[in-house]
């Protein structure tokens, strides 16, 4: 009998390049009508984290996912960068992933090896098996379009990039200054832009490259990768895939209770605040937030995590293992504000709350993934990016999609109690507010849109689709 098409998704570590893989892979499923088993491989450096446990063990089959054994990493710096660690999981992973190959070649069809923007070492091994490689790239097509250009700029650039008096013109896209460039992008001599950079010339590889983004969120961009250019891959539009469809068990596992809160709440009256998987605060500008969102007198949810005053990623690789307590917000704060907010530790249904008709607005660090799911949703932005790419999505969502407010940060690098309280209002009743909830409906609806039957991502799934399975 012959063997139904199968596909290898080796995801980079962190939820938020995890729950964009799977959404892609179930809606690849679909599409096919289940003419498609896939198996996650997951490289790792230890045990995983609770929400990443939970996230895989609810997988629908025939969707599965396996482990790789730990890589080890005492041989690192302490301060080695979050982009050196990732990318050099799947290097040190190679051995491991060639085994399971071995393994699953015995029975199974694999016709293509699909990694993200960390993983394009691993086509080494999908090459040697005679495998077509993909990338899904789990960012903005702004950042794809970026770093298929980074080469070039490495080039032709030698200063660092936030020197640049002028702003870089990325293909197809608003100008951004050196200094609003993804973090690995602004030490050049650090091994994190040596990955990236190692991994961006790779991209050219790859035998297609399918992006979470569509047209009428990305134009420029998505033209500009699409252009013809001899050896570039095919660029594939397929977003916005999102986490949804688990409303049900998410307010089963809401120990929070943070979805019935809201349903107490009135119709579009709540601030949600949350900093990705990743993100922390300083301990001053935790209480700068807390003593601002009070001053402001809107109700809000927030997603609190113990501060780290030294990285504003300290919670990247285990987002739900930080101890329960809130003794580091400001005193009295909770008892004064209970009748105007809730505060969440460490995690929230977040794909559930944005849904929510009780949210009005959404402070965000502006990762990629939660950018999709509040234009999804349609919920209006307050950008607050920390790391990463999250200053060039912020640009984006503020100058060229106008979108979302910007919250201003001192001379000190911290956003004040006032200047939360003013973005805060600005939002909700400010005339800017007004614009942005016009405009983010609008995108609400093109992306409803480009997903329906008809819709250009889903068309350009259904083609990818037919590649893979004419590649058996
Ligand atoms: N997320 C969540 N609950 C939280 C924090 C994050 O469900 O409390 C999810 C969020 O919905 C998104 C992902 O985790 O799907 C975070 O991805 P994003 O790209 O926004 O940020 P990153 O974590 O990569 O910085």
């Amino acid at each position: 009998m012959e063997k139904a098409p199968h596909l290898a998704i080796l995801p980079s570590p962190g939820m938020g390049h995890l729950i964009p893989l799977v959404q892609f892979a179930r809606r690849l499923i679909l599409r096919t009508q289940h003419n498609l088993s896939i198996t996650f491989i997951i490289p790792n450096d230890g045990p995983l984290s609770k929400s990443q446990s939970a996230f895989l063990d609810s997988l629908p089959k025939p969707i599965t996912y396996l482990l790789l054994p730990p890589v080890n990493f005492d041989d690192l710096p302490p301060d080695a960068k979050i982009e050196t660690r990732i990318s050099l999981m799947v290097t040190r992973s190679l051995p491991s992933l060639h085994q399971i190959f071995n393994t699953l070649i015995a029975d199974k069809t694999i016709v293509a090896l699909f990694v993200d923007l960390f993983g394009t070492d691993a086509f080494d091994v999908a090459i040697q098996f005679g495998v077509p490689t993909y990338i899904f790239f789990p960012a903005s097509a702004m950042t794809l379009s970026l770093l298929l250009h980074l080469p070039k700029l490495d080039q032709m650039v030698s200063c660092p990039f936030r020197d640049l008096p002028d702003p870089v013109q990325i293909p197809g896209c608003i100008p951004i200054y050196g200094k609003d460039l993804l973090d690995p992008l602004q030490d050049r001599n650090n091994d994190a832009y040596k990955c990236l950079l190692h991994n961006a010339k790779r991209y050219m590889m790859a035998k297609g490259i399918v992006v979470n983004s569509f047209k009428e969120l990305e134009g420029g961009a998505i033209e500009a990768l699409q252009a013809e250019q001899p050896g570039k891959p095919p660029v594939y539009p397929v977003g916005p895939l999102i986490q949804t469809g688990m409303a049900e068990s998410s307010r089963d596992v809401d120990k929070s209770n943070s979805l019935k809160w809201l349903d107490g709440q009135p119709c579009g009256s709540v601030l949600y605040i949350c900093f990705g998987s990743g993100g922390t605060l300083s301990s001053d500008q935790v209480t700068e937030l807390a003593m601002g969102l009070e001053l402001s007198e809107q109700r809000f949810l927030w997603v609190v995590r113990t501060p780290n005053d030294k990285v504003t990623n300290a919670t990247y690789f285990n987002a739900h293992s930080h101890e329960d307590h809130f003794d580091f917000l400001p005193k009295g704060f909770l008892e004064r504000t209970k009748n105007q907010g809730l505060v969440v530790h460490s995690w929230a249904p977040q794909a559930q709350i944005l849904s929510h008709g009780s949210i009005g607005g959404f402070l965000t660090h502006c990762g990629w993934s939660s950018t999709l799911e509040t234009i999804v949703h349609g919920v209006p932005i307050i950008c607050w990016p920390l790391y990463a790419e999250q200053k060039m999505n912020a640009q984006m969502l503020t100058v060229g999609l106008k979108v979302g407010l910007r919250a201003k940060t001192n001379e000190s690098g911290i956003v004040d109690r006032v200047a939360v309280a003013g973005v805060v209002k600005g939002l909700f009743e400010g005339e800017e507010g007004k614009g942005i909830r016009i405009r983010i409906q609008e995108l609400k609806e093109a992306a409803a849109n480009v997903l329906s039957k008809d819709g250009y991502s889903t068309k350009t799934l259904d083609q990818l689709a037919s590649i893979l399975k004419n590649d058996v």
